[in-house]
């Protein structure tokens, strides 16, 4: 397989070489660092094709990394398998903001959660607290580095109904509700890599917290946006069941040996036994 597979790629990366230890870090979060076996860099499609095509004959575990922004473990990155890192890509813009890095390198580890919920006055005042007060929020602070910063990203009833309006059927595969709704993101840093379980926990937790809240409160909405989830978040369930099942129609459909649920193991997946 190796030989092969190196030809179908422009540029190939061994442990051994010298770009190897940038290319496996490249990822913006270190907690998505790892250790490929090799990492290949296909510049136009006719070389992607190839390299996948060998990967699944030779039955090879693999991930795919196009900008690296996700910070979950192994979700763009892949321990002894083959990286398929796509920043040579000529149509993709490779859009890794370097200076986002550098201004941030005091703190190296970044993990994120996220919910949502509808926004007003009396649930903005509980958010205030929760943020202010939590006991997870102390133990963030507490560690090396501990940074919490909360993302609101408010989505307009407008903006569902345009995209809908955009798609192929009424409802769209995300699920959405035309209603007004804030997407909530908790983004958690720290320094140690021993202090990874404690960050992860402390974040989830606040998370479940401002989500039994808005519960509780009546402004829940059953939503997790992908770009802002952990990785221990169920984010596809959220679509609800009828999407779940159209997705998996789709993957049946062009993906019938499952290679992307048995072979790239990072990301959000549809479940593995169906
Ligand atoms: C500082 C910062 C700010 C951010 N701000 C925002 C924001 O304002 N709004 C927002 O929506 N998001 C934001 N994000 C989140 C970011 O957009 C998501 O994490 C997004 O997934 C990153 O895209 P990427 O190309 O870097 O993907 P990667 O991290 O490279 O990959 C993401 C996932 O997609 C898979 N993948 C990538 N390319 C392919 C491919 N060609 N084929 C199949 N699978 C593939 C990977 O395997 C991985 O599972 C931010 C991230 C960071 C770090």
């Amino acid at each position: 397989m190796p030989t092969a597979l190196y030809a179908a790629a422009e540029h190939h990366c061994l442990p051994v070489t010298a770009q190897y230890a940038n290319l496996s870090s490249e990822n913006w979060s270190e907690t998505a660092w790892a250790h490929p076996a090799c990492i290949i860099q296909p510049i136009n499609e006719i070389h992607l094709q190839r390299a996948v095509s060998l990967l699944v004959e030779s039955n090879v575990p693999f991930a795919i990394r196009s900008g690296g922004h996700l910070p979950s473990p192994l979700g763009a990155n892949i321990d002894t398998g083959v990286l398929i890192d796509m920043s040579s890509f000529s149509q993709i813009h490779y859009s890794a903001n370097k200076s986002v890095v550098t201004m941030w390198s005091w703190a190296e580890v970044w993990d994120w959660h996220a919910t949502s919920f509808m926004p007003n006055s009396a649930f903005s005042d509980k958010l205030s607290t929760m943020m202010t007060n939590a006991s997870e929020v102390s133990t963030i602070s507490s560690l090396n580095t501990g940074t919490l910063v909360l993302g609101l990203q408010p989505i307009s009833t407008s903006l569902i109904e345009a995209g809908q309006a955009r798609g192929s059927n009424s409802s769209n595969t995300l699920g959405l509700t035309p209603r007004n709704q804030t997407w909530l993101v908790l983004d958690v840093g720290w320094h140690f890599q021993s202090d990874d379980n404690a960050a992860h926990a402390a974040g989830g937790a606040l998370n479940d917290r401002i989500e039994r809240a808005s519960v509780k409160s009546g402004n829940y909405v059953d939503y997790v946006f992908v770009n802002d989830a952990s990785w221990d978040q169920d984010v596809i369930k959220h679509y609800g069941p009828c999407n779940v099942a159209r997705l998996k129609r789709v993957r049946e459909a062009y993906d019938p040996s499952a290679v992307f649920q048995r072979l790239v193991p990072g990301g959000f997946k549809l479940d593995v036994e169906n």
